[in-house]
């Protein structure tokens, strides 16, 4: 049924960059025959599911949205991948994205843009536009994407979307291409907080293979989930961050959040504002330490190694350096390019402190901001993003207006705390869906499936 209505409908909407019908439908049958046995691997065995370019996938191409990996299939699967089929769940396909995950709206994919199933003119979100819109247009119930700045929380919420990013370290790094190693996570992008909660227990836990994975067990994510839905947060504390709202905000998105705040205050918990000052050098620090480490990933991509290899015209006995300068040249579209020129410039000698240095000590301030704030508060909440999904081509040729769709979201990559987007209805002034994001201190991912399900 998911490949009939991706078959249908992914014409217009574009999340897929490469559909697997063969492998996808090979699954189900495995899963039929387990079901037959009594014998399912997972809750969710047989349930298919679409996952973000930017995680290896032995077999099926990954490009993270980039022309410098066209025809790039890795030999190996992603932890992530390796756990979903492990449980069951057969892999429709990959989705589009910003390529190799920059950007919020999914326009800097060098294979085109995925348009909002909500309304085909306006963007997904991003970068993991692709994952976000194939759940909301019905195409795939279940889906993966990962979050370095907001990019599933973000498309989470302009597409009506449920979307998760997990503390750091609590779902495996290995396999996913790496755009900040310090901030990403991948993550459940669902229509459901209980969906996201099942999918999250798949995925997450411990993986030897990746350093910075957090060795203890995931809290019960799923039983949090039931309890939430159930309606009482008697108790709870929940925290306004007075740096996440206001100027700069949608008036409609503005009224949503005051709805789904009126409705915990009614499941019984009780509000508190809290200021986090530094917040609100949260983006500039992130534009500094997100080039630095993606540029010095990207230096990977050298023409010999993956992909792409472009020889350059008009040169007899090219040298290394001259078919590297050709492929990078051709194979990194404007976006990346400009991250790859900021990050090595912030990590020069000379600018280092200055640039680099100053960004990790505002990390460190925001990190003790979301402690002292989680001493007033069992867990934080703003609006996803300031906006409703903006037109396509709207924000293209102005990166720092892109940059802000971001504003609510990167704080918590900072600290590498765990947030979700739940849907929290339609704004007045366009019809389009507002997102409400939950934070919670680090390794409390439970609370999010808590209070997130009693949204719903
Ligand atoms: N939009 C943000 C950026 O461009 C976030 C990206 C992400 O989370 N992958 O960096």
């Amino acid at each position: 049924a998911h490949l009939d209505r991706i078959a249908a409908v992914d014409g217009a909407v574009h999340a897929f960059l490469h559909v697997d019908a063969e492998g996808a439908l090979a699954q189900a049958a495995a899963s039929d025959e387990r079901r037959a046995h009594g014998q399912l691997a997972s809750p969710l065995d047989g349930v298919p599911i679409a996952v973000k370019d930017v995680l290896a996938t032995q077999g099926l191409p990954t490009t993270c949205g980039s022309k410098i990996l066209e025809g790039w299939v890795p030999p190996y699967d992603a932890t992530v991948v390796v756990r979903l089929r492990a449980a069951g769940l057969p892999i429709l396909g990959k989705t589009n994205m910003d390529e190799f995950a920059m950007g919020s709206s999914t326009e800097h994919s060098a294979y085109g843009p995925t348009h909002n199933p909500w309304d085909l003119d306006r963007i997904p979100g991003g970068s993991g536009g692709g994952s976000a819109a194939a759940v909301a247009a019905f195409e795939a119930p279940l889906a993966i994407g990962t979050d370095t700045g907001g990019s599933i929380r973000q498309p989470g919420a302009v597409t009506g979307t449920v979307g998760v990013k997990p503390t750091y370290g609590g779902v495996s790094r290995f396999g996913l291409v790496a755009l900040a190693n310090s901030l990403d996570q991948a993550g459940p992008v669902t229509r459901t907080v209980l969906d996201s909660a099942l999918l999250h227990e798949i995925i997450g836990g411990h993986d030897p293979l990746d350093s910075t994975s957090v060795d203890q067990p995931l809290p019960a994510l799923v039983d949090a989930a039931r309890q939430g839905a159930a309606g009482d947060l008697t108790g709870l504390r929940v925290g306004v961050v007075t740096e996440l709202g206001g100027d700069g905000y949608q008036p409609g998105v503005l009224a949503r959040f005051q709805e789904s705040l009126d409705l915990l205050v009614k499941a019984g918990a009780e509000i508190v504002e809290v200021s986090c000052p530094s917040f609100v050098h949260a983006m500039a620090a992130y534009y500094l330490i997100l080039p630095a480490e993606a540029s010095s990933n990207l230096a990977k991509f050298d023409a010999m190694r993956y992909g792409l290899r472009v020889l350059p015209e008009h040169i007899d006995n090219p040298s290394a350096e001259d078919v590297m300068r050709a492929t990078r040249d051709a194979g990194f579209g404007d976006e990346v390019k400009r991250r790859i020129i900021l990050g090595t410039y912030a990590l020069s000698s000379g600018y280092y402190d200055a640039y680099y240095g100053q960004a990790q000590k505002v990390r460190t301030l925001i990190s003790r901001d979301f402690e002292a704030a989680f001493e007033k508060a069992d867990v934080l909440v703003s609006p996803t993003a300031p906006t409703t999904a903006f037109k396509l081509g709207e924000k293209l040729d102005d990166p720092i207006a892109m940059y802000l769709n971001d504003l609510a979201t990167i704080p918590a990559n900072l600290a590498g705390v765990p947030g979700i987007s739940v849907p929290s209805g339609l704004a007045e002034e366009d019809g389009l869906p507002a997102g409400f994001q939950i934070l919670a201190p680090a390794l409390a991912d439970d609370r999010l499936y808590r209070v997130g399900a009693a949204l719903e």
